[in-house]
């Protein structure tokens, strides 16, 4: 078969073609036939071959946006997964996050001070006895509060009051039982509660000091009694005299809520309930009746604005014994 034969010296230099120049277009507002254009088709089908390409334009535009939209949608959507993440393999990962750390160590509390919480017998409604010329709760509240100034200037404790100087003093306010103040010791981590009260008697000359601790067989009876044995060591040395066989006894409530009464000397381990204060407190603890608010003896001593300051300190005292530290005040 013939075949086209290829021209071995053929010049690899190709030439263009001439390029004509398209002319500029203009608006054409006549819609007469530009030159260039094909004749025989009327101004109108070049009119709407621009509408066309108009309107293909308008809907390229159109839907370019819309895969604009939808890009950053998902770009939004994306950015916070990427951000849980890589904070996920920051949590997780071999190198632990040094920020919060540092917080941490920045937020570091000062070494715990020990709780001592102070509980001012009585209060609101709830008066206590009538002493000379003024009631249990006042003796007990400015005791309490002479105790919570004194283990405060020490600084090595931390002193709670129990009640608020409204449910103590307003004659309005509700009572707030014995279980509830022990509550409150407990929910601030107490280490020790003591409980001050004022004792009373019809008889006058009933006068002397005594204290109960937590009764043998519960678990905080040992420090309990340790507590105790500092009080009616400091009240006895002030020449207050101790009731019983020492100023510690022992107190249940009995079948018919009578007061059952044992020396420190009976160790037995009874069923009944003591004092509430005492029941529900969660560390050691001592109710102590601080004096007779009815006997004027014990009132001059440990009862009056003075006597409230004497036993705050003898309290004071025997607290710093108790934690094995020396007075400072
Ligand atoms: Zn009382």
């Amino acid at each position: 078969m013939p075949r086209q034969e290829s021209y071995p010296y053929a010049s690899k230099i190709q030439y263009r073609r001439p390029q004509t120049t398209a002319p500029r277009r203009r608006p054409n507002t006549t819609g007469a036939a530009r030159p260039g254009q094909a004749p025989g088709r009327s101004p109108d089908w070049y009119a709407m071959r621009r509408r066309r390409r108009r309107n293909r334009r308008l809907v390229r535009g159109g839907l370019l946006v819309a895969l604009l939209c939808v890009v950053a949608a998902v770009v939004m959507f994306l950015i916070p997964s990427v951000e849980q993440i890589l904070a996920a393999v920051g949590d997780s990962g071999s190198e632990p996050a040094t920020a919060p750390a540092a917080a941490k160590a920045a937020a570091a509390p000062e070494p715990e001070l020990p709780v001592v919480a102070i509980d001012p017998g009585h209060g609101g409604v709830d008066r206590g006895s009538e002493g000379l010329g003024f009631g249990e709760y006042e003796m007990t509240w400015n005791t309490a509060n002479a105790l919570y100034d004194l283990l405060e200037a020490d600084g090595r404790f931390s002193p709670y009051l129990t009640i608020t100087e409204e449910e103590s003093q307003d004659p309005d306010c509700a009572r707030i039982k014995p279980s509830g103040r022990a509550q409150r010791a407990n929910a601030q981590g107490a280490q020790l509660l003591l409980s001050i009260h004022g004792n009373s008697d019809s008889a006058e000359s009933t006068s002397g000091y005594e204290c109960y601790p937590i009764p043998p067989g519960s678990a905080n009876h040992d420090e309990s009694l340790r507590f105790a044995q500092y009080l009616t060591e400091g009240f006895g040395a002030l020449g207050q005299r101790l009731r019983g066989v020492d100023g510690i006894r022992y107190i249940y409530y009995g079948e018919n809520d009578e007061k059952l009464l044992y020396e420190s000397t009976d160790t037995s381990v009874h069923d009944d309930p003591t004092f509430g204060v005492l029941e529900y407190a969660q560390c050691p603890a001592v109710l102590s009746e601080q004096c007779f608010i009815t006997n004027s003896a014990d009132v001059d001593l440990l009862g009056d604005e003075d006597g409230c300051q004497h036993a705050a300190q003898l309290y004071y005292e025997a607290i710093c014994s108790w934690f094995g530290m020396e007075p400072n005040q």
